[in-house]
């Protein structure tokens, strides 16, 4: 039996469905849970500050809308936000907050603490830029922004304007190798100091960390270590998952963490997996995590592949023409750095041999790279395709709606992929949209039907299929 207040969330919910995309509607509204309805105020638990900043920044008025809507024009919101999980012993605190901007600020739940006294005195600012450990090629311009990489990458540049004293810290931006993570923290990093030249920005990788830390157990140094590191105004420590089962080096993180974060000063972190599959890192050190923001990297669409080889090549001058572009990016779509070392090999091979840059080339290169590319063809320049055919959206594809020419694009989108790729049903299904395989079946089963009964259908069907064949070039 729902409660009065998640039958109006829920009705809610469904309101804004229709109005947002479904990425939006998965990262900022699923998450959400209807707390109490009490003299018309909806009360709504969101997971963290940022979170309700988010909310309240990008879809007040949305919201709005939807509590007049379904509350009437009395309805109130209300935000109930975790500040602290809690463990077995305490439960979570919570503070509340209403919908409106210049709200006051409640009271800081992490008192601050003095700025811990340090011996360790750099001798100027200059010193410490030297030592930042950040390579000035990684910057935001040369960072290409897609679909897979737009929350961290202006979660990162919202830090970078103002570090610190922003709600996303501490930032925590997790994905699979070679896909970013390491860029936009740098480019960050690169862009505090650009922008702040006082501000001591300090990046390590926690293998270096760890080994620092190890080196000065042994010289009797923790301490200058440890000063060392609470001297950042920026402190970005990459791949964190590498301070799994070390429990001495947690501690001392930790323990700067902790200062760090208490005396305002901005914490950056980054993982190959998502904070709760780090196991065997700390509870204590995992809570402190969700502090803040924390931000996935996806593997990159089509179009941002594109987009990537495009820039890179520019970057270096180089001239490439577009199909040999396009069928880069259909080959390569594990990570990004192996898409920029099959344009390395592209171009050394190109110099060497003195040939030009063309598709045979490209075959020759990609060979020895990517396995069964003629018979693999990959889903996104799969749906490239059909939806530039239909002239809908990849969004519309993936939705539920039952518009008719969507319904057909996405049937045949599954029909195709099904005769194109080696995906299973189950993993087809997903792709468009999170449906199961028996939907799969039932589209191909449909698409068929078609084809014996609609001419115009048949049609239109050969020269969707003559289009993924000339974009299915075979392997010499
Ligand atoms: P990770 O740290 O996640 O393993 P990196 O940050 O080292 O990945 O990225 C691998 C390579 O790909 C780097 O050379 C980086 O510059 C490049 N790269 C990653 N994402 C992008 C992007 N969106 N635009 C341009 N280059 C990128
Ligand atoms: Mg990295």
């Amino acid at each position: 039996m729902l409660t009065q207040c998640e039958v109006i969330w829920n009705n809610c919910l469904a309101f804004i469905k229709n109005q947002v995309n479904e990425q939006s509607f998965k990262t900022w509204f699923m998450p959400i849970v209807p707390k109490k309805f009490e003299n018309n105020i909806l009360t709504i638990q969101v997971p963290s500050q940022f979170f309700y900043e988010w909310l309240e920044e990008h879809y007040l008025i949305l919201l709005r809308q939807v509590i007049t809507k379904e509350i009437g024009p009395e309805g109130r919101l209300e935000y109930s936000i975790i500040v602290d999980q809690g463990n077995n012993k305490t439960a979570p605190v919570t503070i509340n907050l209403p919908t409106q901007r210049n709200y006051v600020q409640p009271n800081n739940p992490a008192p601050l603490a003095h700025t811990p006294h340090n011996p360790f005195i750099l001798k100027n600012f200059k010193d410490l830029n030297q030592i930042s450990f950040l390579n000035p090629n990684y910057t935001f311009e040369n960072f290409v922004e897609g679909d897979c990489n737009q929350l961290a990458r202006s979660a990162a540049q919202a830090v970078a304007k103002k570090p610190g004293g922003n709600s996303f810290n501490p930032l925590m931006l997790y994905g699979k190798v070679g896909l970013g993570k390491t860029h936009i923290v740098q480019a960050l990093g690169n862009e505090v100091k650009a922008r702040f030249t006082d501000k001591f920005v300090l990046y390590a990788s926690s293998e270096q960390f760890t080994t620092q830390f190890i080196e000065s157990l042994r010289n009797n140094s923790v301490q200058d270590f440890t000063h060392f590191y609470l001297q950042a105004d920026v402190l970005i420590l990459d791949d964190v998952q590498f301070l799994v089962g070390k429990e001495k080096t947690q501690e001392i993180f930790f323990h700067i963490f902790n200062h760090l974060h208490q005396s305002g000063k901005q914490i950056v972190m980054t993982s190959d997996c998502p904070p709760r599959d780090l196991k065997g890192l700390q509870e204590r050190l995992l809570s402190r995590f969700k502090w803040g923001l924390t931000a996935d990297l996806q593997q990159p669409d089509f179009e941002t592949r594109v987009a990537i080889i495009k820039n890179k090549m520019q970057a270096d001058g180089i001239d490439i023409r577009e199909d040999l572009i396009e069928y880069i990016a259909q080959s390569v779509d594990t990570n990004i750095r192996e898409l920029e070392g099959v344009l390395i090999s592209l171009i050394a091979h190109a110099s060497l041999n003195k040939r030009d840059m063309d598709l045979g080339l490209a075959k020759q290169v990609l060979k020895n790279i990517v396995h069964d590319i003629d018979t693999e063809m990959s889903m996104d320049y799969l749906h490239k395709i059909v939806t530039e055919h239909f002239n809908v959206s990849l969004e519309s594809i993936k939705s539920k709606t039952r518009k008719k020419e969507i319904v057909i694009a996405r049937q045949v989108a599954m029909y195709l992929a099904k005769q194109y790729t080696n995906h299973s049903l189950k993993s087809i299904g997903e792709f468009c949209g999170g449906r199961d395989h028996s939907t799969v079946i039932h589209a191909i089963q449909a698409v068929n039907d078609m084809l014996h009964t609609e001419q115009q259908f048949k049609v239109s069907l050969e020269e969707i299929k003559r289009k993924v064949k000339i974009k299915l070039p075979q392997v010499s």
